[in-house]
């Protein structure tokens, strides 16, 4: 496609303009609502460095899977025939869309999510006595909702149910036993023996795969939080949030994976808000897991880790002291933090 510089940047404004479309977090696509199945957010025009493949203006849509491959197409797709300036149309051109965004070429994004019910007689909460011994205080209620069942529904006495938000939306709960884990495997054995029920730690949403979710998602707030830090559970996000007071921070959020891992499905949700840097924040002993999360995190984002000094500690048993001086001297780009740990 022969366009000139001033040609190709013309044409970037004006579809992004019409379009109401992003930048995402490499740079290379533009991402806006699906002119095909109007889903928010899932339509990427590349808009990056023609490759052998790759071409400029080339789109394609991750929620309902369609397709442009020219220009002259996706301007016909949007209605606007009249920005075509080159009567260019390799129709020939077959190309996989698959290949259109480094993303795709691993596994299929799939993020859609279904709305789902929280269990029977939840009730949001405002002072309980277990997340008051996490330390949860007054504002943490009101930012982090949390409820129980109390003891209409025994399935749930004595969880704490998180419900998982997204776009305002209730994806998923965290419910946890309120006991110790010790406490649980002690009572576990003794049932065990005599033949009763065994409690569960987690007894979580099943409708949607966590693997989907990040918790505290709707924190992100797109084009504006521009730094997510991500730990591995609820709590983290909490504690770490009360601590630095970061609740109603734009530039910073702070999510959860559910875990030392992240997926590429959670990437994409992180890239497709704009942000751009990372900071690795998983518990100080998880050195593997954090390496291969930066590797993966590597390739769309700028990414630090927060090397906590301490690898016994996570973020709820850190000092504000503490969680300053790891933010504020111990952010190690992947390459430093393989060399500490290598001379450890
Ligand atoms: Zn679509």
């Amino acid at each position: 496609m022969a366009l000139t510089k001033s040609e190709t940047e013309h044409l970037i404004s004006e579809i992004s303009r019409e379009l109401g479309a992003k930048r995402d977090g490499g740079y290379k696509n533009l991402i806006c609502q699906c002119p095909f199945c109007k889903k928010e957010g899932k339509f990427g025009i590349y808009v990056g460095k023609e490759t052998e493949r790759k071409k400029l203006f080339m789109s394609h849509c991750f929620s309902c899977g369609a397709s442009t491959y020219t220009l002259e197409q996706l301007l016909e797709t949007i209605g606007r025939v009249d920005l075509m300036v080159t009567p260019v149309a390799d129709l020939s051109a077959k190309l996989e869309p698959a290949l259109l965004f480094p993303l795709e070429s691993e596994d299929k994004i799939d993020d859609s999510l279904a709305i789902i019910e929280l269990p029977d007689f939840y009730r949001r909460t405002f002072s309980d006595s277990y997340l008051k011994s996490r330390g949860f205080v007054f504002d943490d209620y009101e930012y982090f909702p949390a409820g129980t069942t109390g003891r209409l529904n025994f399935r749930y006495n004595d969880y704490v149910i998180f419900p998982v938000i997204d776009q305002g939306d209730t994806v998923g709960y965290v419910a946890r036993h309120i006991w110790s884990k010790d406490e649980i495997e002690k009572h576990n054995r003794r049932a065990k023996l005599r033949g009763e029920y065994r409690i569960m730690r987690f007894r979580n949403s099943t409708e949607n795969d966590f693997t989907r979710l990040l918790y505290n998602y709707d924190a992100v707030i797109e084009d504006e939080t521009d730094t997510v830090i991500i730990v591995e559970g609820i709590f983290d996000v909490v504690a770490l949030i009360r601590k630095l007071e970061l609740y109603d921070n734009k530039q910073i959020a702070v999510v959860a994976t559910f875990g030392k891992k992240i997926s590429l499905t959670q990437i994409f949700k992180l890239q497709s808000k704009g942000v751009e840097t990372v900071i690795i924040g998983y518990d100080g002993d998880a050195v593997d897991s954090i390496k291969k999360a930066a590797g993966e995190l590597g390739r769309y984002f700028e990414v630090l880790i927060a090397d906590i000094e301490d690898p016994a500690k996570d973020w709820q048993d850190l000092s504000y002291t503490e969680i300053y001086d790891t933010l504020a001297y111990r952010l190690k780009t992947p390459l430093e933090y393989t060399m500490t740990k290598i001379q450890q």
